[in-house]
C-alpha cells in the first residue's frame, strides 16, 4: 500500500470532505489573504489602523453577509462561510472579526428579525460594503450577563428614547449603522441606529494590546429618537441578540483554525532551519512532540468545525455545540500561538513572525462573544440542565 504524503496543516484531508464549490471559495479566499492581505497586516497592526482599503476588496469577492440568499449576497452553505472566516484569520482576526461583524451580528439580525424596507435599505449596501454596521450588545458592567441591561428605551409617540452605553463594539467609530440592544416595557428590542442620529455618539477605544487592526469602541445613547422604522419587528427578548450570537460563534470556531495554521506553518520552517547543539531544532524528540501536539490540536478543531457546520446546514446545530466548538477551538489556537511564539525563542517577539500577533489577536477572540468559562457553563448546562451561571 503506497502512503500518501499528508498535508502538514490538514493531517485528516478534510480538503477532500468539502465539495468543489466550498473548496473554490477557500480557494479564492486564500488567494486574496496572500496576494492582498498578509502584506499589510503586519503593518496596520503596528500601527494600530483597521486596513479599511480593503472593505471594498472583500465586498466584491461575495464576502460580507455570505450565507444570506437575495439582497445582492452571495448565498453561500455554512461551511462556505467557515471556510471564508478561516482563511480571513489566518490573515488576522481583526479582518476577519470586521467580517463576522457585518455579517452574522449586523445582517443577519436584519435579515432574520427585519422589515422588508429595512432588508431593502440595508442589506444590499451592506452586501457591497458602501455601509457598515456595528452591534451593540455588551455594557460596561459586564458582557457576560446580557440580561442585566441597563441601556433601555421607551416609547414617545411613534418613535423611541433611547438612553444607555455599549462597551467594546467593534466597528463602533466606522459604523454607518448600529443593531443596538435595548429593554423596553416589551422585552428586549433591536433599534438600527444611523450614525447622525442626535444624541448618539461613537468613541474608540484606543491603546490596546490585541486586535489592534480592527476598530473597537463605545458606543453612547443620550435621548436618541430612533422612529419606529427603525425597530426590528421580529423580536422582543433576549433571543434577538443570542442567535446572532450563535451565528457569529460559529465563523468563529473556523476563524481560530486558520491563526493556528499560520502559527503551525511558521514554525515548521524556523525549526526545519534552526541548528542548536549541532542538529536542525526539529530533529529533537521535545520539538517533535510540540509541534505534533499542535496538528492534534489543528485536526480536533477542524474536525468538529466541520461537523457543525454540516449539522448548521441541515438546520440541527445547537447552542451547546457552538460553545463547545468555541471554547476548544479558541483555547487551542491561543495555546498554539503562545507556544510558537516560545519556539521562535527571542525572534518570536518580534512582528517579523505572526505568532505573537495571533497570539495577541486570540486573547480577544477567545474573550468576545462569550468567555471560555460562559461557553463552559452553556455546556455544562446541556449535561446537567442545571444552570450554575448565577
Ligand atoms: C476586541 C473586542 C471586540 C468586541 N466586540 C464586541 C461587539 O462588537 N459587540 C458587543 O456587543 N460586544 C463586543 N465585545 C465584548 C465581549 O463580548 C465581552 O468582552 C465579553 O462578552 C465579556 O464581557 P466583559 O468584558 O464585560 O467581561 P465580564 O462579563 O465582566 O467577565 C469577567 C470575567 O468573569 C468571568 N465570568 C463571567 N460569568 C461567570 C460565572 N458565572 N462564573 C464564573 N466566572 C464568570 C468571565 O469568564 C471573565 O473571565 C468585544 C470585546 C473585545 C475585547
Amino acid at each position: 500500500m503506497s502512503v500518501k504524503a499528508l498535508d502538514p496543516l490538514d493531517l485528516y484531508d478534510i480538503r477532500s470532505e468539502i465539495s468543489e464549490d466550498e473548496a473554490m471559495v477557500k480557494d479564492s479566499v486564500a488567494r486574496f489573504v496572500d496576494d492582498r492581505v498578509i502584506p499589510v497586516m503586519r503593518e496596520a497592526f503596528e500601527k494600530h489602523e483597521f486596513p479599511g482599503h480593503l472593505v471594498s476588496e472583500v465586498a466584491e469577492l461575495g464576502l460580507l453577509g455570505s450565507s444570506i440568499s437575495g439582497y445582492d449576497c452571495a448565498g453561500l452553505n455554512s461551511v462556505s462561510y467557515g471556510l471564508i472566516c478561516q482563511e480571513l484569520e489566518r490573515g488576522d482576526s481583526g479582518l476577519r472579526s470586521f467580517v463576522s461583524v457585518q455579517s452574522s451580528l449586523v445582517m443577519f439580525p436584519i435579515h432574520a428579525y427585519g422589515s422588508e424596507e429595512q432588508r431593502q435599505r440595508w442589506l444590499p449596501a451592506m452586501a457591497k460594503g458602501e455601509a457598515i454596521g456595528c452591534f451593540g450588545l455588551t455594557e460596561p458592567h459586564g458582557g457576560s450577563d446580557p440580561g442585566n441591561m441597563k441601556t433601555h428605551a421607551k416609547r414617545d409617540g411613534d418613535d423611541w428614547i433611547l438612553n444607555g452605553s455599549k462597551m467594546w463594539i467593534t466597528n463602533a467609530t466606522i459604523a454607518d449603522a448600529a443593531v443596538v440592544w435595548a429593554m423596553t416595557g416589551e422585552g428586549v428590542k433591536g433599534f438600527i441606529v444611523e450614525k447622525d442620529m442626535p444624541g448618539f455618539d461613537a468613541q474608540e477605544i484606543e491603546n490596546k494590546f490585541s486586535l489592534r487592526a480592527s476598530v473597537t469602541g463605545a458606543l453612547f445613547f443620550d435621548n436618541v429618537r430612533v422612529p419606529k422604522e427603525n425597530v426590528l419587528p421580529g423580536v422582543s427578548s433576549l433571543k434577538g441578540p443570542l442567535s446572532c450570537l450563535t451565528q457569529a460563534r460559529y465563523g468563529i470556531t473556523w476563524g481560530v483554525i486558520g491563526a493556528a495554521q499560520a502559527c503551525l506553518d511558521e514554525v515548521l520552517g524556523y525549526t526545519k532551519d534552526r541548528v542548536l547543539f549541532g542538529r536542525p531544532v526539529d530533529h529533537t524528540q521535545t520539538m517533535q512532540i510540540r509541534l505534533a501536539d499542535m496538528s492534534r490540536r489543528i485536526t480536533t478543531a477542524q474536525l468538529l468545525s466541520l461537523r457543525l457546520g454540516r449539522l448548521k446546514d441541515k438546520g440541527e446545530m445547537t447552542p451547546a455545540q457552538v460553545s463547545l466548538a468555541k471554547w476548544n477551538n479558541c483555547r487551542a489556537a491561543l495555546d498554539i500561538a503562545r507556544d510558537a511564539r516560545d519556539i521562535l525563542g527571542g525572534s518570536g517577539i518580534s512582528a517579523e513572525y505572526v505568532p505573537i500577533r495571533h497570539m495577541l489577536n486570540l486573547e480577544s477572540v477567545i474573550t468576545y462573544e462569550g468567555t471560555e468559562t460562559v461557553h463552559q457553563l452553556v455546556v455544562g448546562k446541556e449535561l446537567t440542565g442545571v444552570n450554575a451561571f448565577g
